[in-house]
This record gives structure tokens, sequence and C-alpha cells, in this order.
């Protein structure tokens, strides 16, 4: 059943990647872009769509604070348990990505200095605005998906040896739920990465491809190399695909209204004025809507990076829940990381916590069994 054909050649835009297309491109920009058409049909009124904009961006924040809260909620009742507490980000770190953001606004607001340079704008106006916003974050989203749909090919033209006939039989056998992922292949995957030392992607069209580090192949047995590809089809059966595909949408939402914000901005600077030189509503108004904004990416960042916590742990029950907590325990210790060590930065220290939680279900089964 060996197919040597040149799978990246092969590449379309699997349903998965057409969501995140729709999500990317349209529905996005197209919920700011039409409630705020819909609001100024009502109200024929600059300030007021601004003050209207707001109030989208306050539902926005409740829901990125909401899910924040209860993923970090549910991620702490599963590392008290086993010690780690460093996965609550401190202010420091939050006060970091808020800078960060600014760097990203003042870049954006030159590369809006010199569009506006091009295309002279005359007077303040609302549509012409919205209409450079939405341009602008048209552009970035299409150059994200190019790059992504780019790097997902070349990843795919090294994947050309499939995993071993025996584990693919044995798979086929014990687990019904190997069927949701239809090719499983070695690949050229660098190892700095955890989340690509391994992993699923889709390809085709509706298919899952499941990729693993040729590092694997030399260095785990046949029975370790079940639990990552069991761990990977955890990951397919809690759907974690879909759900990054709609966070990444979210994400490309808040992009676009911070291009609005500065375009916003910049227009009033390039006609000689200042937001302070305006209404004082105008001013109040604009500054929360920079302010919400800037909040909702925040959290909505800290909220990525408990998802992806959480989406590994499942991933990691799912294969447990199959083939024992210590197998998956001591494969996980084979990784080249720092194991084990706290959570911080480094994505790859994760490794540290996962093999904390197996270790401690491991003993808790025996408890249970003596
Ligand atoms: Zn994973």
């Amino acid at each position: 059943m060996i197919r040597d054909y040149d799978l990246a050649s092969g590449v379309q835009l699997p349903i998965s990647d057409l969501l995140l297309i729709i999500f990317y491109i349209l529905v996005y920009p197209l919920i700011a872009g039409l409630s705020i058409i819909l609001i100024s049909v009502l109200i024929n009124d600059e300030i007021l769509n601004l003050f209207l904009l707001n109030f989208i961006c306050v539902f926005l924040l409740l829901l990125s604070f909401m899910l924040y809260y209860n993923s970090s909620k549910r991620l702490k009742a599963l590392v008290l348990d086993v010690g780690f507490y460093h996965f609550q980000p401190s202010w420091r770190e939050i006060a970091i990505n808020l800078i960060q953001q600014v760097y990203y606004v003042v870049g954006l607001g030159f590369l809006l200095v010199i569009i506006l340079r091009i295309f002279i704008v005359e007077t303040l106006d609302f549509w012409y605005l919205l209409g450079i916003a939405l341009f602008l974050s048209l552009v970035f989203q299409v150059f994200f998906l190019i790059r992504s749909i780019r790097s997902k090919k070349e990843l795919l033209s090294t994947a050309q040896e499939p995993v071993n006939q025996d584990i693919l039989e044995h798979l086929r056998i014990n687990y019904t739920k190997s069927k949701l992922i239809s090719e499983y292949r070695f690949a050229d995957i660098q190892l700095s990465s955890l989340f690509l030392s391994a992993g699923v992607m889709s390809y085709g069209w509706n298919k899952n491809i499941c990729l693993i580090s040729r590092y694997f192949q030399w260095k785990l047995s046949d029975e370790e190399l079940i639990a990552v590809i069991l761990h990977e089809i955890g990951h397919i059966e809690n759907r974690h695909l879909t759900k990054s595909y709609i966070l990444g949408g979210t994400e490309a939402f808040l992009r676009t209204m911070r291009i609005f914000c500065v375009t916003i901005g910049v227009v009033l600077l390039s006609q000689g004025q200042t937001i302070f030189s305006l209404n004082g509503f105008f001013v109040v108004s604009y500054l929360i809507l920079i302010l919400l904004v800037f909040l909702s990416s925040t959290f909505l960042t800290f909220f990525f990076r408990y998802r992806i916590f959480l989406a590994e742990i499942r991933a990691d029950s799912f294969s447990a829940n199959a083939i024992g907590n210590t197998l998956l325990a001591d494969t996980l210790r084979k990784l080249p990381s720092t194991i084990p060590s706290p959570i911080g930065y480094n994505q790859s220290s994760f490794l540290g916590l996962r093999v904390a939680i197996l270790r401690h279900r491991a003993k808790i089964e025996e408890n249970l069994s003596s």
C-alpha cells in the first residue's frame, strides 16, 4: 500500500482551509464592516458610529476575557495537583504584550502615512477610513494565508515515506478512530518545536495527514510511535484543527479593528489635526476603542496559549486512555527538550507539565488498583 507520489504537488484546499479563508478574509472584516454600515444607516453620525463600535469591542473583550478565565481555571484544576504554578501570566508578561502591540501599531501607522501620501485625503470621511481599513486588513490576511499554505506544501513535500505497515495494520485493527487520519508519514520536521515534531495537518479534500519527525523513526520503538500517533488522533477527535482556525479568525478580526484605529489616527494627523483638537466625545470614544481592542488582543493571546496547553493535555488523555499513562510519559520524556521544566515562554517546556500530569495519573491508577 506504499504510494510513492508527490504529496505536495497534489495539495488542494481542504474543507478546513476553506473555513480558514472564510473566517480570515470574509467573516470577521464583514462583521466589523456590516455592523458599522447597519448602524450608520440608522444613525447618520460619525461620532455615534465610533461610539457604537466601542460596544462591539466591549462584547469582544468580555468574550475573550471569559474564554481566558475559563481555560485558565480548567488548567489550574489540572495543574495544581502536580505542583506546577508557573502558567499564570505575570503583570510583566501582560505589559510586554501590550508594548508589542504598540510597536505593531506604530509600524502600521508609518505604512499608512506612506499609502495616504499616494492617495491624498481631502476630508475626513468615515467610509473612506473604513474602506482603507478593510482593504489593508484583507491584504494582511491574504499574505498570512499564502505564507501558511506555502510552508505547508514545503513540509508535505518532505513527507514521502509512510509509517511501517505493521504499525498501520495494528492501528487499523485496534483503534477504529485511526480512520480519522488518512495518511501516516515520516517527514523532515525540525525538532525545535514540540508541536511540529509530530502533528496533524489537513490536505486534499477533507483529508488529514499525520506527520512524524524522522527523528522519532530512529529514536522510538513501534509501541512508542503508536503512542505518538494516538496523541495526534486525539487532536482530530477533539476537533482541534477546526477550533484553531476559528480562533485564528477572531485574531484576524482584532487585526482589522487595530488597523481601523490606526487609520483614523493617521488620517487625522495627515490633515494637520490631532485627535485632541476634535470634539471631546470623539476623543473619549476613540481612546476607549483603542484600549478595548488592545485588551481583547492581550486576553486572546493568553487564551491562545492556554488553549494550546489544554489541547495537548486532551490529546495526551486520548492516547493515555488507549495505551496507558506510563508508556506515554516515557515516550514524551524521550523528546528532545528540557524535561521537566516549569512552564515559561518556551513552548517545548509544556512537556514537563505533560509528563508530570501523566505520572500523576499513573500513580492514582496504581493506588486505586492496590
Ligand atoms: Zn499535540
